[in-house]
């Protein structure tokens, strides 16, 4: 079977800046599709308005330009989506498949993230309630491209899932998904956080009837403490007049070679570098890197 024509995206949310863990998300995804002279997207994920920093928005774009990223078509908002992710909500309650769940915060603790379905057959209006779909009783399965076989029992590890939250904010599995199979993506590189939000989207696709991209996923970055870089406080933007320094440091953490002089080349060269010489077997096969461990 010849594969589709190879599609890409890097899809930010606005709650902050980008930062160097995110920088070397959007650069893995950027060099893996125009390696092979494909498409690549960029996607605002701004699902969740009252967690999004004001202008932040503005400045990811910015900075993805002053580091030389150039993306295909417009960007596509999820806030402008909301109609034909919620017609899908709709769909899946009016069959069943979806059901409402006014659990508390209290009544679900303890179950460690996993839900155990005290809603699945209350029969409750769809109002002032979280909206959670039906989940088999499955392993889901996938190879990644770096980090190897993954599989998650749905059932066992996640129970039925949040798909609309009771504030009626859209849930983030449910919009990367239609928004994936809408804009034809044939590949998911992202951050190894989301490695087990894989199985899930994996669901998800099986029941809209769409394909399943291929996915691969770097490794995430993490602080001397252990939480995710730029998430446990606010990362300033990434300074524009150090791009080149920057992104030769994100070839580095992806494992790519790289040139001593590369530093102090504009920033579209050091892409242009990085595209003629990627290699995505040389990412390293861990779901995370510490700090300390980064090259310099
Ligand atoms: N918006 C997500 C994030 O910033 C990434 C989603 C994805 O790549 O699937 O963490
Ligand atoms: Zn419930």
């Amino acid at each position: 079977m010849s594969r589709r024509p190879y599609v890409g995206r890097f899809a930010p949310t606005p709650s902050g800046y980008l930062h160097f863990g995110s920088l070397v998300a959007a650069l893995a995804s950027y060099l893996d599709a125009r390696a092979v002279g494909g498409r690549w997207l960029v996607r605002m994920e701004d699902l969740d308005p009252p967690r999004e920093v004001p202008g932040a928005q503005a400045a990811i774009l910015t900075t993805l330009e002053a580091y030389g990223f150039e993306w295909d078509g417009p960007v596509l908002r999820q806030s402008e989506r909301l109609d034909a992710y919620r017609a899908v909500i709709a769909q899946w309650l009016a069959s069943g498949l979806a059901y409402a769940c006014d659990c508390s915060r209290k009544q679900l603790e303890g179950s460690g993230g996993l839900y155990p379905g005290h809603c699945r057959n209350r029969g409750l209006p769809a109002t002032d309630a979280a909206i959670r779909i039906r989940v088999p009783e499955l392993d889901y399965r996938f190879v990644d491209r770096v980090q190897g076989e993954f599989r998650q029992h749905l059932g066992r590890a996640v129970g039925d899932f949040v798909i609309q939250r009771r504030d009626g904010l859209i849930a983030y599995q449910l919009a990367v998904v239609m928004d994936d199979a809408l804009q034809g993506m044939t590949d998911v590189v992202r951050g190894a956080d989301l490695l087990d939000s894989t199985p899930r989207q994996l669901y998800l696709q099986e029941l809209l009837g769409h394909p399943a991209p291929r996915y691969l996923h770097v490794p995430l970055l993490i602080q001397p403490d252990g939480h995710k870089l730029g998430k446990s406080y606010r990362s300033p933007p990434l300074p524009p007049e150090q791009a080149g320094a920057l992104l030769v440091r994100a070839l580095r953490t992806l494992g790519q070679p790289t040139r001593a002089e590369l530093a102090e080349e504009a920033p579209a060269k050091v892409l242009a570098w990085g595209v003629a010489h990627w290699d995505a077997a040389l990412i390293p096969r861990v779901p995370h890197l510490a700090e300390a461990q980064l090259p310099a």
